[in-house]
């Protein structure tokens, strides 16, 4: 089973893969937790040149193509060896941020994007995704005043990504699933192992 977590800046991603990855493991699972950008050690450097503050002239492509690069390292050395030992894969972030950061976000054609992932990731797609949907100006207040990079981009930058991500699960129902950021956490906690519990293997 193989499930991404996404959304905006502190939507509680990091928070929910974790509670989610403890529970699973509660009942037996094999559970592996993992997140994007950063999860090999290639992917370290590349988080590190990609989330820099100081880093403001990154072109929209090269950007692109960095996050796919870093991708191409999760899926081969981390996510697949992970689904063929039989482990549950949760990962924070998947190619549907790079829709919505690099395509909505930065208005690369959303066609290129998503066709640079499907190569880079070889065509791997979650068994599901869970959204938590969370307006940007809340999200944002949550991190509070430690922005990186893409943190401090304007206010409308953040709509559109949002934006982006319900047009995503809106256009795939089947491995969508979509929570409402703005509950309370044990809240959302909740949802997630009630729809998680439906699509459990045996
Ligand atoms: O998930 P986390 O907030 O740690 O991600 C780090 C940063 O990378 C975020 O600010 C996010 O907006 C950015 N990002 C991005 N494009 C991606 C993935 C992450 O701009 N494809
Ligand atoms: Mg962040």
């Amino acid at each position: 089973l193989f499930v991404a977590f996404e959304g905006g800046e502190g939507s509680g991603k990091t928070s929910q893969s974790r509670m989610l990855a403890i529970w699973l493991r509660d009942q037996g699972y094999d559970v592996v937790q993992t997140r994007e950008p950063g999860s090999t050690k290639i992917g370290m450097r590349l988080r590190a040149i990609l989330l820099d503050a100081a880093e403001r002239g990154l072109s929209a492509r090269a950007e692109a193509l960095l996050y796919a690069a870093d991708r191409a390292e999760h899926v081969e050395k981390v996510i697949r060896p992970a689904l063929q030992r039989g482990s549950v894969v949760i990962t924070d972030r998947y190619v549907d941020s790079s829709l919505a950061y690099q395509g909505a976000g930065r208005s690369l054609d959303p066609e290129d994007v998503a066709r640079i992932n499907a190569w880079a990731t070889g065509g791997l797609v979650p068994h599901l995704t869970v959204l938590i949907d969370t307006p940007p100006e809340v999200g944002l207040r949550r991190l509070g005043g430690a922005a990186d990079r893409i943190e401090s981009e304007p206010l409308h930058f953040h709509e559109r990504v949002r934006k982006e991500f319900r047009a995503l699960a809106a256009a795939d129902p089947e491995r969508y699933f979509v929570v409402d950021g703005t509950l309370p956490m044990e809240e959302i906690t909740r949802r997630i192992q009630d729809h998680v519990r439906e699509i459990l293997p045996d």
